[in-house]
């Protein structure tokens, strides 16, 4: 039976154009997704409801500095959904994403989902974002949660098929798990020393939810590419040496020169620790899935701080 049913399914699928394409790399995904971030959750919602999730960006990317290959692009049109960050995130997909969507692509932008907040005042008052909404939401466990819940009802409604909503509440309860994990492991933090400097104004959500507070930006405003002036980078050091910052946290993802430079400047015990910011980890690092991003991102903010 089985290989009767096989055959058909191959006749069906020879009359059918571009099944063959599909076919050979398992089938369309019925997600596309931008970020490695966003890939991990919505890729366990479908894995779970029997469906495949494709990401866009590489492990090790910076979302605000990526473009998509036409193939991609072309990816997206064809996907039951497009799962996108939004709030400008992905800088160097808006034409790609506009261009999906004119070719009927359904595209869900999540950030402005989930309550967004402001950037803070570390976006300097001539920077664009200033006054904008912070696109970084996932430094927030639990905001991510809220994501899983309506990413799996999305998809349930585009699918037809309720799986996706079960597995999208199975998503959001392993998520507040982490939540509270990530809770646990910062507790060790004395209330004097939730301080933050960051490469770029990436941790506004995580400041919020966990109780610190962002002394400063390396990179003024919410995305890596801007650059600091030289009286912004001589305030920062004046602001470490005041606040008597033990570490900066620097991106993985980007080269932390300009971060050892800041921490030599305002003293000699400054540790520089590259965090996790806008991609997981690649293999071996211990981050290769959202939640274990954010549980090693917590232990090396206490293992810094506490
Ligand atoms: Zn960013």
């Amino acid at each position: 039976m089985a290989t009767v049913a096989s055959s058909i399914a191959v006749v069906t699928c020879l009359a059918l154009a571009g099944c063959t394409t599909a076919a050979s790399d398992g089938g369309d995904p019925v997600v596309v997704a931008t970020t490695t971030i966003l890939g991990s959750v919505v890729g366990d919602i479908t894995e779970c409801a029997g469906g495949t999730t494709e990401t866009l960006m590489p492990v090790g990317v910076d979302p605000h500095d990526f473009s998509a290959s036409s193939e991609q692009v072309a990816h997206m049109a064809t996907a039951q959904l497009v799962v996108v960050n939004g709030l400008d995130l992905e800088g160097g997909l808006t034409d790609a994403i506009a261009s999906a969507e004119g070719e009927g692509a359904e595209v869900m932008e999540v950030a402005p989902l989930i309550d967004p907040l402001p950037f803070g005042e570390q976006s300097s008052s001539d920077s664009d974002t200033a006054g904008s909404l912070d696109p970084h939401f996932w430094n927030d466990v639990s905001r991510m949660a809220t994501v899983a819940t309506l990413v799996g009802d999305k998809l349930a409604e585009v699918t037809g098929d309720d799986a996706y909503a079960e597995c999208g509440g199975e998503a959001h309860d392993a998520l507040e798990a982490t939540d509270q994990q990530v809770r646990d492991i910062l507790s060790v933090i004395p209330a004097e020393r939730r301080v933050l400097v960051t490469d770029h104004e990436a941790f506004g959500y995580f400041a919020d939810a966990y109780d610190f507070e962002i002394a400063g930006v390396i990179v003024p405003g919410g995305s890596t590419l801007a650059e600091a002036s030289s009286q912004e980078l001589a305030d920062l050091v004046e602001v470490i040496q005041e606040k008597n910052v033990p570490a900066i946290f620097s991106n993985v993802a980007l080269s932390s020169a300009l971060v050892d430079t800041i921490a030599a400047e305002a003293g000699t015990s400054i540790e520089v620790v590259a965090l996790y910011v806008g991609s997981v980890g690649s293999a071996g690092s211990g981050a290769e899935s959202y939640p274990d991003m954010m549980t090693t991102n917590a232990q090396l903010i206490a293992d810094a701080l506490g």
